[in-house]
């Protein structure tokens, strides 16, 4: 299916079906959302323990594209994103720490939030912390209790999953040999171990507790997402998404607490983002492999190319972290400014070429239908990219007109819509987050493609380009040595 509809202002293009691959199904199919025109979102946020690593926001970034292209396609998007700010971790660090578990979580839910806004992810329209939704929670398990789906053990109530006949349907786990009865209190726990999970925990010496009509204690993780998804978007909504780690248990508990209280589908589309991975080992906390965007940004590294890195490889690919990768995004961004830079102060001649009107709707057309694939953004850029090659050729031979900027840039505003690196405010979130960074690296590589862009420039008489290259490398600390033939030889400073 596909339609004439206008993007964004632009001449019509072809507009094609939003297809998500869904968890559940294990297929890909097209979108429709329950309500035409809207969509409810619902998005696993973090646990705030400490600083979320590039491995989380890489998840986090594929959330904000996804919401990113359903609004640039017109629907209205409500998401909600739940703030963890209570589990074994917080109440553990935070005795440690000697503070309340307020004042532990206050400090890492901003610093998520100003991580959140140097990434330009978009702001859910709920964040919902956990411990002030405990009421939603006890009524939920209220609910479960009064359908005979829970039991209670020593202070805490559990979830019988025998009772819950389609348990398993979404990680697909094979229930039949589990031995009935067997029951874990962890949040976490893996697949090969199904089992009845804590929906209220006792609480246990020391340790901060609410008073409950359901006795003392406090949340496990599930009921905390069930219960704030049907309090703000209703007993189904569209999308519920995660990473891949959390689709068993997490979401398949989710689903048995819901569905089991409501009787209703608690959600249509499931989507689960592939790990960031470093030597081919899933970056977490617990292998010491980590990076925060905190070290990254202080050792140079671009909010910008961080966005760029995290966003170009299609959320179902896992995405190999390495420090080229990060350069090569670092020019890719650099790539796109500089052509955005041409555009506005090079000066063409009059008129319009047929042929580049053309060319301009063709990528912005190409460029929805990577997205429209389930989010493919690698297809999405690289019809960006071939545009981007296409105009430079075109201004190089002097085929470029004046009339040709507007197509151009409103292809180019299209791409930014979702990929948002092209603003130049780098620096400022910088300085924003109270970060200096120490000087900047760039791989060889990377300083041979810029010197080649340079030489492009120079060639082609434009010396703006030309000086905002030799800035650029004199910012990763890299001197340039013109000689007479016209060739370049650089050293590090
Ligand atoms: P957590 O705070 O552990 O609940 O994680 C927050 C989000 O980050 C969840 O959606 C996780 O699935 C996701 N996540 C954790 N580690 C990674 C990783 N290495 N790559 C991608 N996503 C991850
Ligand atoms: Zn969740």
């Amino acid at each position: 299916m596909s339609a004439q509809t206008k993007l964004s202002g632009g001449d019509a293009i072809t507009k094609t079906e939003i297809r998500f691959h869904n968890t559940l199904s294990g297929e890909t199919e097209a979108f429709v959302p329950l309500v035409p025109g809207e969509v409810t979102s619902y998005t696993c946020g973090p646990t705030v323990y400490d600083f979320a690593h590039i491995g989380n926001f890489r998840t986090f970034v594929f959330q904000d594209v996804m919401r990113r292209y359903l609004k640039s396609r017109g629907f209205r998007v409500i998401q909600v994103m739940n703030l963890t700010d209570v589990d074994d971790r917080i109440i553990q660090k935070s005795a440690a720490a000697g503070v309340s578990i307020r004042e532990y979580t206050d400090k890492y839910i901003k610093a998520f939030l100003d991580d959140r806004a140097a990434l330009n992810l978009e702001q859910p329209e709920h964040l919902a912390r956990a411990t002030e939704h405990i009421d939603e929670m006890v009524k939920l398990i209220q609910r479960l209790t009064e359908k005979g789906f829970t039991y209670t053990s020593e202070g805490s109530t559990y979830y019988r999953i025998a009772k819950f006949p389609s348990y398993g349907k979404l990680s697909k786990i094979d229930v039949a040999g589990m031995q009935a009865g067997a029951r874990v209190d962890n949040d976490r726990y893996d697949k090969d171990n199904a089992r009845d999970f804590a929906l209220w925990k006792a609480p246990k010496p020391g340790e901060h507790f609410w008073e409950t009509p359901i006795g003392p204690g406090r949340p496990g993780w599930h009921i905390e997402c069930a219960a704030m998804a049907l309090k703000y978007l209703g007993d189904t909504l569209d999308i519920h998404s995660g990473g891949v780690d959390l689709t068993f248990p997490h979401h398949e508990n989710e689903i048995a607490e819901a569905e089991a209280a409501t009787s209703k589908q608690f959600v249509r589309y499931w989507l689960h983002a592939e790990f960031l991975l470093v030597d081919h080992e899933k970056m977490s906390k617990s292998m010491g492999n980590f990076a925060t965007l905190r070290e990254l940004f202080s050792h140079g590294h671009k909010p910008s190319s961080i966005r760029f890195l995290l966003a170009s490889v299609p959320y179902r690919r896992q995405l190999n972290f390495t420090p080229d990768s990060l350069q090569g995004a670092a020019s890719s961004v650099e790539r796109l400014r500089n052509f955005v830079a041409r555009i506005g102060t090079e000066k063409f001649p009059e008129g319009s070429s047929p042929a580049m009107l053309e060319r301009a709707a063709k990528a912005r057309e190409e460029f929805d239908r990577g997205l429209a694939d389930d989010l493919n953004t690698a297809q999405a850029l690289a019809a960006i990219f071939d545009l981007v090659r296409d105009a430079n050729i075109a201004m190089d031979r002097g085929e470029f007109r004046q009339g040709d900027a507007a197509p151009v840039l409103e292809a180019m505003e299209m791409f930014d819509q979702i990929f948002a690196v092209l603003r130049d405010d780098d620096a400022l979130k910088l300085t924003a987050l109270g970060i200096t960074p120490e000087v900047p690296t760039l791989s060889d590589t990377g300083v041979e493609a810029l010197i080649a862009e340079r030489q492009a420039a120079r060639k082609h008489r434009d010396f703006a380009a030309s000086d905002r290259l030799r800035d650029q490398l004199a910012e990763f600390g890299i001197i340039l040595e013109d000689s007479r033939d016209g060739g370049v030889r650089w050293k590090r400073k």
